[in-house]
């Protein structure tokens, strides 16, 4: 049996490998068979993961983390968990190929899913104009027209900030009122770099290797016309990754997997959970890594804990033997 079992290759996954390989923890780490390194392979260039001063692209970074931890003694499997067993004292979790594997204490780092607009050129564009996080790519755009789609409070947010840098932010939104709180709308109706679209989604991306601009549809009356833009943000919500762990695992209200206070410990003993999946507002490469040292740490503790009990349990049973 293992000590410790990683769940997801991301920015977490693989930050709570490094720290729990060289606390001599030998971890497995199942980093999925279709997105290893987690969110960051799909985009670009990153320019706020701290030690890059010229930037890096996200799939050399995950590359250059998930080496960090293979040196030393990370296992990496390729494969996804499909079922997971966490009650009593040894986990264990089952992988899509049939194998099982069994730990004292799992860390579960799966992130979470920006939602898609669902058109067949988001893959292609993705990084290339096309983001779902103004934090991170708002500064590629300078001066320039873009657009978000969503009318929540999320997509308030990403259009008021993202005035910072362009110089006019489209609001494409499905119907004629917004989602969003009142005072966020207020703040984005009294911006004058923003303009709402109201009843319109968009019908196709257009642009090979940079967004050039979209295909509006009206939602009322079907007519479609033409918009320019430069960029275009997708704000239509973000899904933590939990379908494995429902009713296993406390989930908060945002649909996170509910963690005591700053830790990672989950509502069941031997089960931590880092990254995204726990992080309903942040969101980031850096405190996703941040939030996996946390959860090595407190698996770290957790173990140590379990062998001093069983050493202090030992000269009792001897006694009784005796
Ligand atoms: C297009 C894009 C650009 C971004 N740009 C930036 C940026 O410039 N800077 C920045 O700081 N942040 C950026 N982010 C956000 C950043 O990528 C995330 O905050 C970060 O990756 C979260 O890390 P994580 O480890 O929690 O989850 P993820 O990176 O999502 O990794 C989760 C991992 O778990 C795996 N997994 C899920 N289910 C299973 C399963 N059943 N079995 C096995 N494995 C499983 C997934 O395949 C994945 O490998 C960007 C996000 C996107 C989508």
């Amino acid at each position: 049996m293992r000590d410790i079992i990683i769940i997801g290759s991301g920015p977490a996954g693989l930050t709570a490998a490094i720290y729990a390989a060289r606390a001599e923890l030998k971890p497995l780490l199942i980093a999925s068979s279709v997105e290893v390194g987690g969110e960051l392979v799909n985009t670009t260039e990153v320019e706020n993961f701290p030690g890059f001063p010229e930037g890096v692209m996200g799939p050399d970074l995950m590359t250059k983390i998930q080496a960090q931890a293979e040196r030393f003694g990370t296992e990496v499997v390729y494969d996804d968990v499909v079922s997971l067993d966490l009650e009593g004292p040894v986990k264990r979790v089952t992988l899509g190929g049939g194998e099982v594997h069994e730990a004292r204490a799992v860390i579960f780092a799966t992130g979470s899913a920006y939602r898609k607009l669902g058109l067949p050129e988001e893959e292609v564009l993705s990084g290339h104009g096309l983001s779902w996080c103004a934090t991170c790519d708002g500064f590629f755009f300078r001066q320039k027209t873009i657009a978000v789609v969503g009318g929540g409070d999320s997509a308030m947010e990403e259009a008021t900030f993202l005035t910072r840098f362009a110089d006019k932010v489209h609001v494409i939104h499905r119907r004629d009122e917004l989602k969003a709180s009142k005072i966020m709308q207020q703040r984005a109706f009294d911006n004058p770099k923003i303009e709402f679209v109201w009843n319109a989604e968009i019908a196709a991306i257009h642009g090979t290797s940079q967004v050039s601009g979209v295909t509006l549809r009206d939602t009322v009356t079907g007519e479609e016309r033409g918009l320019d833009l430069d960029g275009v943000f997708v704000a239509i919500g973000n899904d933590p990754r939990t379908h494995l762990v429902h009713g296993k695992l406390d989930l908060t209200a945002e649909g996170t997997i509910a963690v005591e206070g700053r830790s990672s410990k989950t509502s069941v003993p031997g089960v931590f959970a880092a990254g995204d999946v726990i992080d309903p507002h942040y969101r980031q490469a850096v405190t996703a890594a941040a939030s996996g040292t946390v959860a090595a740490l407190d698996a770290e503790a957790y173990l140590a804990d379990l062998d001093d009990a069983s050493t202090a349990a030992q000269p009792a049973l001897a006694t009784v033997s005796d």
